[in-house]
């Protein structure tokens, strides 16, 4: 058996290189040959396709020219699994058969998504271009490059992964006809702003920072009004600085030159960082009439750094502009508390608002110009998807709701995909088939996602209700609507169980096990509330890159929106046409386990890794892969591809249907128990059988 060879290729003694290939498919087989690959050092297992990675949390010498060089243009089968392997069979269908394709990356935080989406964006830049033609490298080297720029600005310290992406990202890569990288595209999702202001004990505010503070010259500093030293603001003083932070910004500096930031981009984005470090300084007192700012000096530099006055920037800090039900516009004052939310509120959205400008910018850099697909093919698109995976914290909030919501809706891609539309094409055809049950988490998206009943739709409720609405009154609402949903619990349903609070605590039931959210903050980072007022102070700046970051600071308090879409629906959104895009592409899949909470190379904790195992759904993927045929196609082109290599069907068979022509051809090739007869299509199990085909093709 070829696959059985594969394994040979390797040595027996590293285990199964595809799981498929087990004995009996039991958890216990699974775990014990996922084990042992870890110990021995082959981190890469298939499922078919499917690329099972675990994290080495060691520099592995394997991802050097020299394995470039054995995979590319290779069949999965021909090499011990890789993420190569998969990155080229993605390659290959979209230069040899102009089909879009997608890798999507999941696993938990630490699993090694990132450093997986690095590897393969690097390989593809290896395989490519040949000719070395310099629009095309040039378009390879700001792809590459983006990396660094994203992950300082997107990337922070937490408990769980020192480099954790902190944001999700999607990045096309547009190829020509000649399969060269002609462009890009980056697409990020909700990035976790609130750190910005606040981080949990142990973490750090997003790496940018302390490159700053630690790696900017000293006249940079000077001129920021900055001195040296995270611990001095309250942005960074819970985060220790890492040694590497002084070269990174360095690194980042130089890639932005070669995306092509301007000094003047570059310097206004340094200019931003610092100002929410000094805005984060800022602090209010009260005689109990009026508040006060403590502290001028610092709002000098400030509005220096931003290019707006002094005083406008009090006024927002101080003030807010209302329009009264009479259409009247006044300022009224802010309360100690309302300042400092503000305050919060300002900086978290300059850092949003600067992300996502960079992103814009890198785009704008490389989006495909001037393609005619009449004059240059077909263009084509490997999409390549990083995105946070499943969270369970301790303190679980409106952000981990988010990202577990983003990935039921990726399971139930996955299902679609790799589960629903292989069992359905099996009863399509007629062929014998043992169903295999799989858990269809569609209830779960149900819950979050439904219109009107869903818990998205009872939070923009509550956010759209005049008057005060708490989080304690959305979790009763939530409480009544949802009373009856098998994968919805909260305290009051459940009075026995004493792990939640009665006014706190919901619990959703995910695939992937369950989460207890404390619904504490949940409303206001629905709302996302930003006084208009701060808006217009940026609208207003004088620096033309703040400037084109705020766009609706040009609103009057009298135009603007009273219901604008709340951070859940707008992030629904984007995963709701995140998951359309990859859907209809050819999808290829990495599934990522993290071996130990360490970070320790050599320890493999059984209990965690099963657990991943169990929720990647990794075991109905084997069921699935190995019940299933690999290979399928209709009749008539099987035919059409090797009738040459059978002479009862060359040059023209004489049999009653192309079905029957096709049975000559497998039982002439001794390869009949490797297949099944569908009504329109012939399915082959294993990749070996068409092999001999191509070759018996190519022999001729
Ligand atoms: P998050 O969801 O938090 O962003 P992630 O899945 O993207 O997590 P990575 O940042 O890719 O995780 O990996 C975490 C760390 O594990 C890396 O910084 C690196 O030290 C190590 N690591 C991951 N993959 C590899 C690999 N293939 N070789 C060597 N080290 C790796
Ligand atoms: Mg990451």
């Amino acid at each position: 058996c070829l696959v059985t060879g594969m394994a040979e290729l390797e040595g027996l003694e590293f285990g199964k290189s595809d799981f498929v290939l087990l004995d009996e498919v039991t958890m216990e087989q699974f775990m014990e040959n996922l084990k042992l690959r870890f110990e021995k050092g082959r981190i890469y297992t298939y499922i078919g396709e499917v690329v099972v990675s675990v994290n080495p949390y060691r520099q592995m010498d394997i991802y050097g020219k020299d394995t470039v060089d054995a995979y590319r243009g290779r069949e999965l089968y021909e090499n011990p699994p890789h993420l190569y392997a998969v990155s080229d069979a993605a390659y290959k269908a979209m230069k040899r058969r102009a089909k879009d394709t997608c890798i999507v990356i999941s696993g938990e935080s630490g699993a090694g998504k990132t450093e997986a989406s690095k590897y393969i964006m690097q390989y593809i830049a290896a395989i490519t271009n040949p000719g070395q033609r310099a629009e095309v490298e040039s378009v390879k080297n700001v792809l590459l490059k983006s990396n660094c720029v994203l992950e300082a600005f997107g990337n922070a310290k937490t408990n769980r992964n020192d480099n954790s992406s902190r944001f999700g990202k999607y990045m096309d890569i547009n190829f020509n006809f000649n399969g060269e990288p002609t462009g890009g595209h980056i697409n990020n999702y909700l990035l976790e702003k609130s750190r910005v202001v606040q981080q949990q004990d142990g973490e750090r505010n997003f790496h940018s920072f302390y490159q700053l503070l630690r790696g900017g010259s000293d006249e940079m500093l000077e001129s920021f009004h900055l001195q040296n030293d995270p611990a001095v603001y309250i942005y960074t003083r819970e985060g220790a600085t890492s040694n590497n932070d002084r070269s990174s910004h360095k690194a980042v500096m130089s890639a932005l030159g070669v995306i092509g930031f301007s000094n003047e981009e570059i310097n206004s984005i340094y200019q931003i960082l610092a100002s929410i470090l000094l805005l984060g300084n800022v602090q209010f007192e009260t005689d109990g009439e009026s508040v006060q700012i403590l502290g001028l000096e610092a709002i000098d530099h400030i509005a220096e750094l931003t290019a707006t006055e002094a005083d406008s920037v009090i006024k927002s800090l101080l003030f807010r502009t209302v329009a009264t039900g009479g259409g009247e516009v006044i300022e009224k004052g802010h309360t100690e508390q309302d300042a400092c939310f503000g305050r919060d509120a300002f900086a978290k959205a300059l850092y949003e608002r600067l992300f996502c400008w960079i992103v814009n910018r890198i785009n704008s850099v490389i989006e495909v110009k001037d393609y005619n697909p009449v004059l240059h093919g077909k263009n084509t698109v490997i999409g390549v998807l990083d995105i946070y995976g499943f969270e369970i914290f301790e303190n679980n909030s409106f952000e981990q709701f988010c990202i577990n919501y983003c990935n039921e809706k990726l399971q139930q891609l996955f299902i679609e995909l790799i589960l629903r539309q292989e069992q359905g094409e099996y009863q399509r055809e007629g062929i014998t088939w043992q169903h295999i049950d799989y858990f269809n988490n569609q209830i779960i998206v149900d819950l979050v996602e439904q219109p009107h009943k869903g818990i998205i739709s009872i939070l923009d409720e509550a956010c759209l209700t005049v008057g005060k609405v708490t989080d304690t009154v959305c979790l009763e609402s939530m409480d009544t609507k949802l009373a009856q949903h098998p994968h919805y619990t909260s305290r009051k349903l459940s009075p026995t169980d004493k792990t939640m609070d009665f006014q706190k605590h919901f619990r959703i039931r995910h695939y992937a096990g369950d989460v207890t959210y404390s619904v504490e903050g949940f409303l206001d980072k629905n709302k996302d509330l930003l006084f208009q007022d701060f808006k217009r102070l940026m609208y207003n700046s004088a620096d033309p890159v703040l400037k084109e970051m705020w766009p609706d600071g040009q609103l009057s308090i009298t135009e603007v929106t009273k219901r604008p879409l709340t951070a859940a629906t707008l992030f629904k959104n984007s995963i709701v046409a995140l998951v359309d895009k990859l859907g209809c592409k050819e999808p290829y899949y990495v599934r990522c386990i993290k071996p130990n909470e360490m970070k320790s190379p050599v320890l493999f904790d059984d209990a965690r890794c099963q657990h991943q195992v169990a929720y990647l759904g990794l075991m109905e993927n084997v069921m699935v892969r190995r019940a299933g045929f690999a290979y399928r196609q209709h009749y008539a082109r099987v035919l059409q591809r090797y009738k040459m290599t059978c002479e009862y069907t060359w040059p023209n068979h004489l049999m009653a249907s192309d079905r029957e022509a096709v049975e000559a051809i497998v039982t002439q090739h001794g390869f009949q128990d490797d297949v099944a007869y569908g009504h329109t299509k012939l399915f082959v199990r294993t990749p070996r059988s068409l092999y001999t085909l191509e070759q018996e093709r190519a022999a001729l």
